[in-house]
């Protein structure tokens, strides 16, 4: 397959002014791709095309952008085997991970094709009886979207989706190592008609550097960023200057509470998906696994039997089950993670071992995990199960609660107990009895420091908005 590998500005496919960067397919290292780099003038010539279209796309019918999003809906379905290749050339992720993900992207185009027509305002009369109070909502403006490299279609059209059915125009900056997709996400806006200069596509090299500077033009008003909580840190900080709206998702710790009280099955099953769907690498992959010691030593039998049974290999392979990681680098962190874990006193039960030959890394699991042991608090992003034991759920509550992220949470165990616990966690999302909560449906954020506002639901649109409270006098 040839790769679409260029920056998209304007309505055209350009080659960029930088030294082209290489695309490498995680599963053997090979390069698939040189992709365009862009320079500062590409980037500001990105903004310039998104500046100049904002006018025109926000006065266009909402039905006419809701129509636009749903052929785009309807092209990724016609073509969703090839989307979903794309996805694990440059990510590595196993086939039906990436299947999940072209399916999960797409829905995002077809769920803001419905919102973009059912955008509420208000009216309503002052408690003096002097004003008609109307409140208009309007796209806030030029928004620059930039996504990780775990998630390359879903993190992209999650966004672009809103963007565009709030009347925004957009600049996308994927990640360096999963431009591919992107590209291909932009190419079927743009066959399905989206006018020029709506969406753009860039990837500035230098990063840091450049992002900033397009976040300081004047014209764009929004950041939403996908991506870990140093970065979102820094980005926030390049955008108080200018005050611009940032949406942000950004790291997790998830814990899994295992109650003494859960059906076994149910658990086995749901943690196997919160832990190695995408192969660990999800901002919502169960990080902490704490299971009551009633519980414990069927919990990793159980777990252990069915990791011994996962098949970990290329993608491309579709009866692989997990892929690799979407790099040598990550591939090493995850390897010196359980290292580590082990030197603090962690038992290795299975796997521990990664491969020369590509980025992977074996489904792993770990017992006599200390709670506050360097795995318990960092973000793993592999295929690593780590398990606390605890004797009082109250104790699992404060260590599922002590960490300064707040995306997800998983509860296992009888209902009225877990939906108990579940109030009390502190994250964004809550699992009852489940190992995977998204749906474009469903807002899709955390608290604390994994973020500031939602994507998806009624609520992602919001965050392309604002509103404009226009007063008449009550006659
Ligand atoms: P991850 O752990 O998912 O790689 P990062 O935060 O490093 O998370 O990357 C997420 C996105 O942020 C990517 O598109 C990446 O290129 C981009 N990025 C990384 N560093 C910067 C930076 N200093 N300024 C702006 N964007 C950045």
């Amino acid at each position: 397959m040839t790769y679409l590998a260029d920056l998209f500005i304007d309505g055209e496919w350009r080659p960029g002014g930088g030294e082209r960067f290489d695309v490498i397919d995680p599963a053997d290292l090979t390069v698939i791709a040189r992709f365009a780099a862009a320079t500062e003038d590409d980037c500001m010539a990105a903004v310039d095309a998104a500046a100049n279209a904002q006018q025109s796309w926000a006065a266009t019918a909402p039905r006419e952008r809701s129509e636009l999003l749903r052929s785009a809906y309807d092209v990724l379905t016609a073509e969703v085997e090839q989307f979903a290749e794309i996805i694990v050339r440059e990510n590595g992720k196993s086939w039906s991970d990436a299947i999940g993900e072209a399916n999960y992207a797409k829905e995002f185009f077809r769920w803001f094709a419905e919102e973009a027509v059912r955008i509420p305002g208000d009216y309503r009369l002052s408690p003096a009886g002097d004003k008609r109070i109307v409140v208009d909502r309007q796209p806030i403006g030029v928004s620059l979207l930039i996504t990780p490299w775990n998630f390359p279609a879903a993190m992209a059209t999650r966004k672009l989706a809103p963007a565009l059915a709030a009347g925004c125009t957009t600049i996308l900056k994927p990640a360096r190592e999963t431009p591919l997709t992107a590209a291909y996400i932009v190419e079927v806006l743009r066959r399905v008609g989206v006018p020029s200069g709506v969406v753009n596509l860039v990837t500035p090299v230098p990063t840091g550097p450049l992002v900033a500077k397009m976040i300081n033009r004047p014209e764009v008003r929004k950041l939403s960023f996908t991506g870990s909580t140093e970065v979102g840190r820094d980005l926030l900080h390049a955008c108080a200057d200018s005050v611009v709206s940032a949406s942000m998702e950004l790291g997790g710790n998830a814990p899994l509470i295992v109650l003494p009280g859960a059906d076994m099955d149910v658990t086995v099953e749901g943690t196997l998906l919160a832990k190695m769907r995408n192969g660990g690498a999800a901002c919502t992959a169960a990080n902490r696994i704490y299971v009551h010691s009633s519980r414990h030593d069927e919990f990793v039998e159980r777990m252990t039997a069915e990791l011994a049974a996962l098949s970990v290999g290329p993608g491309l392979d579709r009866s692989q089950q997990v892929g690799a990681l979407v790099s040598t680098t990550e591939r090493d962190k995850v390897a010196a993670l359980v290292d580590t874990a082990v030197a603090e006193g962690a038992t290795l039960v299975h796997g521990g071992t990664s491969s020369d030959k590509g980025a992977f890394y074996d489904v792993t699991l770990l017992t006599d995990v200390r709670h506050g042991s360097s795995i318990t608090s960092t973000e793993i992003f592999g295929p690593v199960v780590t398990v606390v034991a605890y004797d009082d759920v109250d104790e699992a509550v404060r260590m599922a609660n002590d960490t300064i992220y707040g995306l997800m949470a998983y509860v296992f165990g009888e209902e009225r107990e877990a939906m108990a616990v579940a109030r009390r966690l502190e994250a964004g999302m809550v699992a009852v009895n489940r190992g995977v909560v998204s749906d474009p449906a469903a807002p899709f954020g955390g608290v604390k420091q994994s973020g500031l506002g939602r994507e998806g639901g009624s609520e992602g649109i919001l965050e392309f908005l604002e509103e404009k409270y226009i007063a008449l006098t009550a006659h």
